[in-house]
C-alpha cells in the first residue's frame, strides 16, 4: 500500500450501509477491526424503507413468550420447500439453527421485537401485532411436511418499521467504532498485481457545499419514500441527486488492508440489468432505492466474481387483506385456476408471471364479498385499505351468472365454469382442493364478482419487486467465487448483492433474515487474517477513543 496514495485507510471497507452492511460492519468491529461503511446516500438503503420484518423461528424468545411451539428441524423443513436450492442443505440448517440467537442479537442492537400474535392472514400485520404467519406455513403440503408457526417478527413500531430496525443497527455499529462516510459512492474497486481487492475508489460529497449536501440528503429521501410508491417522482429526484454528485462529487480512495465487502443492494431500480436479467418481469413496482442500480454486483463482476440466480425476482400480488378473499378461485384468462389463494402474495405473484402472463381475476361471490367488506373497517395499514378498496371497487366486475360475469370480465365462460365445477365436485365429495388450499367453501351466491389481479403499472394496485440474486459467495465465509470456484481474494460479499436464502424465493422477513446472517457472517470472516490486538487499526482504535 503506497503511503499518501490513498485518502482513508481501515481493515475492512463497507459499501452500503444497509442491514447487511450494517451487520457486517458491527461484527467486525466489535471483533476489534476498524472499519469504513461508505453509503451514495445517507444509509438506510431499502432496509430502513422496508416492512422490518425479520424472517426467524426455531423456538424465539419471542415466540416462547406468545406460546408458539417451533424447532429448527420444522423451520427447516419449511424452508427447504420454499428455497430449493438457492443454498446448500448444510447453510441452510445452519440459517435455521442460528436463527434463535439472530432475534437475540438483534435484540441486543436495541431492534425491539412483540410477542403479540396476529390472529389473521395478512400481506402485513396492522400496529397491534408484530408476530405472525408471514409465509405459506399453513398451506397444504407445507404443512404436512412440518409443523407450521408463525416466523414474521416486525420489529416494533408504528406503520413499515424498517427504520426501527435499521436506525438500532445504525446506532449500534456507531457505538462500536465504525466510521460511516455518508454521501460516498463506490466507483471501482482497486486491485493489486496479484488480483487481490485493496481498497475502493470513490466519488465523494464530503466537501461539496453545505446546501448541495443538504439538497443530495433531501433529494435521496424523498426518492426512496414517496418515491417509492411513485416511481416517475423517484427517479425524477434521484435524477436531480445524481446531477449534484457529477457536479459537486470529489474523488476519495480507501484503502483496506483486509477487504472490501460488497452490501449494496440488488439492481431493482435498473432498468437494463432488469431488461437483460428478468425480462419477464414488467408492469411491477421497483422495490427498493435507487442505490439498487447493481453496482455493487457490477463491481464484483469486474473484479472477477461470478453470479447467480439473477433472474429470480420477488413479485408480491398479495390478495389479503381483507383475509376472506382468499376463499376467493384466482383464475386466468382461459378460467384456469393459478394457485392456491392462501399462498404467501410471492408465489402468487410467480405462478402469474411464469405460468399465466401475469393475468389473473379473484372470482368471489356475494358472501366473501360481504366479509370482504366488513373486514375492510378493521384494522390495517394505509397501503392496505388502499389496496382493498382498489379491489372491491375498481377492480371488480360483477354479475349474477358466471357466463355474464366471464363475459364482462374478458375471459373465457366454459374454462370458468369448468373449475368452479371440478372445485364443487371435490368439495362434495369430501376431496381436497384441486390445487391443495385448505380453507375450501362453495361459491355458489349470487351475484358473482370477478376481481382483475392482473400486473401491470398501477398506483392502487401495485406489483412490487425486488431483485433476489447476486454474486456467488463461499457460504462458510462470504467471500466472492469466481467462475472456477475460487475466491477473488480480499473481495466478500451480503445481503442483495450476493446470492443468499432467499435467492430462489422470498417469503415476508427472509431477505433481511438473510441480510443479517450473511452480513455477519462476512464481516467476521473478512477479519480473521488480521492480528487485531497487535495491527494498526486497533491503536488506531484505541487512539480515537
Ligand atoms: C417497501 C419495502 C418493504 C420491504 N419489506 C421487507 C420486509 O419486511 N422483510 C424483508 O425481509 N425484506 C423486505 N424488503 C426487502 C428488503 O428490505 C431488502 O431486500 C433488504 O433490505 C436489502 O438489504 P441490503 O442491505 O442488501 O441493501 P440495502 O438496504 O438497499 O442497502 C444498500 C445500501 O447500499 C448503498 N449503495 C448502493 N450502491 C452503492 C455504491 N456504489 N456505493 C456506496 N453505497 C452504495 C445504498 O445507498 C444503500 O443504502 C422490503 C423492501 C421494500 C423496499
Amino acid at each position: 500500500m503506497q503511503p499518501g496514495w490513498y485518502d482513508l485507510e481501515a481493515d475492512l471497507v463497507v459499501v452500503g450501509f444497509g442491514a447487511a452492511g450494517a451487520a457486517a460492519a458491527i461484527e467486525a468491529a466489535s471483533a476489534g477491526a476498524d472499519v469504513v461503511v461508505l453509503d451514495r446516500f445517507c444509509g438506510g438503503g431499502a432496509s430502513k424503507a422496508s416492512g422490518g420484518v425479520v424472517y426467524a423461528g426455531g423456538g424465539t424468545a419471542i415466540q416462547r413468550q406468545a406460546g408458539v411451539s417451533d424447532s429448527p428441524e420444522d423451520m427447516y423443513r419449511y424452508l427447504s420447500m420454499e428455497v430449493g436450492d438457492a443454498v446448500s442443505a448444510a447453510t441452510l440448517r445452519r440459517f435455521c439453527a442460528e436463527s434463535a440467537g439472530m432475534i437475540e442479537w438483534l435484540a441486543a442492537q436495541g431492534v425491539p421485537f412483540e410477542a403479540s400474535l396476529c390472529p389473521d392472514k395478512t400481506s402485513y400485520p396492522s400496529n397491534r401485532h408484530y408476530l405472525y404467519y408471514s409465509g405459506s406455513e399453513r398451506c397444504g403440503p407445507f404443512a404436512e411436511a412440518a409443523t407450521p408457526a408463525p416466523r414474521g417478527h416486525r420489529a416494533r413500531g408504528k406503520g413499515t418499521s424498517g427504520a426501527v430496525l435499521y436506525d438500532a443497527l445504525a446506532r449500534s455499529a456507531r457505538r462500536s467504532g465504525v466510521r460511516v462516510h455518508p454521501q460516498t459512492s463506490a466507483g471501482s474497486l482497486i486491485l493489486d498485481e496479484d488480483g487481490r481487492v485493496t481498497g475502493v475508489e470513490c466519488t465523494t460529497m464530503a466537501a461539496a457545499p453545505h446546501w448541495a449536501r443538504l439538497a443530495h440528503r433531501l433529494l435521496s429521501r424523498y426518492a426512496t419514500k414517496p418515491g417509492l410508491y411513485v416511481p416517475a417522482l423517484g427517479r425524477a429526484l434521484h435524477r436531480r441527486a445524481a446531477r449534484l454528485e457529477q457536479r459537486h462529487g470529489r474523488p476519495l480512495r480507501v484503502a483496506a488492508r483486509a477487504g472490501v465487502l460488497l452490501a449494496a443492494g440488488g439492481f431493482v431500480a435498473n432498468r437494463e440489468m432488469m431488461r437483460s436479467h428478468a425480462p419477464g418481469y414488467r408492469g411491477g413496482l421497483p422495490l427498493g432505492t435507487a442505490g439498487d442500480d447493481g453496482s455493487g454486483i457490477r463491481l464484483g463482476v469486474r473484479a472477477g466474481g461470478s453470479t447467480a440466480k439473477m433472474d429470480r425476482v420477488s413479485a408480491w400480488r398479495f390478495v389479503t387483506p381483507p383475509s376472506a378473499l382468499i376463499e376467493g378461485l384466482l383464475v386466468d384468462r382461459h378460467g384456469r385456476r393459478v394457485c392456491d389463494e392462501s399462498r404467501y402474495g410471492a408465489a402468487i405473484g410467480e405462478a402469474m408471471i411464469t405460468r399465466h402472463d401475469g393475468r389473473a381475476w379473484l372470482l368471489i361471490d356475494s358472501r366473501i364479498l360481504a366479509a370482504a367488506r366488513r373486514q375492510l373497517r378493521g384494522p390495517a395499514l394505509w397501503f392496505q385499505r388502499m389496496q382493498g378498496w382498489y379491489l372491491l371497487s375498481t377492480a371488480r366486475v360483477t354479475a349474477h351468472s358466471l357466463d355474464e360475469l366471464a363475459a364482462r370480465a374478458g375471459i373465457d365462460a366454459n374454462g370458468l365454469r369448468a373449475t368452479v365445477r371440478e372445485y364443487h365436485d371435490a368439495l362434495a365429495a369430501g376431496e381436497p382442493d384441486p390445487v391443495g388450499k385448505s380453507v375450501a367453501r362453495r361459491i355458489d351466491r349470487p351475484p358473482y364478482s370477478l376481481i382483475d389481479c392482473s400486473i401491470r403499472p398501477n398506483l392502487g394496485y401495485p406489483c412490487p419487486m425486488l431483485t433476489l440474486g447476486g454474486l456467488v459467495v463461499d457460504e462458510d465465509t462470504g467471500a466472492v467465487l469466481r467462475d472456477d470456484g475460487g475466491h477473488v481474494p480480499g473481495l466478500y460479499a451480503a445481503g442483495r448483492s450476493a446470492v443468499g436464502v432467499c435467492s430462489n424465493s422470498y417469503v415476508s422477513g427472509l431477505s433481511l433474515a438473510d441480510c443479517v446472517f450473511s452480513g455477519r457472517r462476512a464481516g467476521a470472516h473478512a477479519i480473521t487474517d488480521l492480528n487485531i490486538e497487535g495491527s494498526e487499526s486497533h491503536a488506531h482504535r484505541v487512539r480515537s477513543r
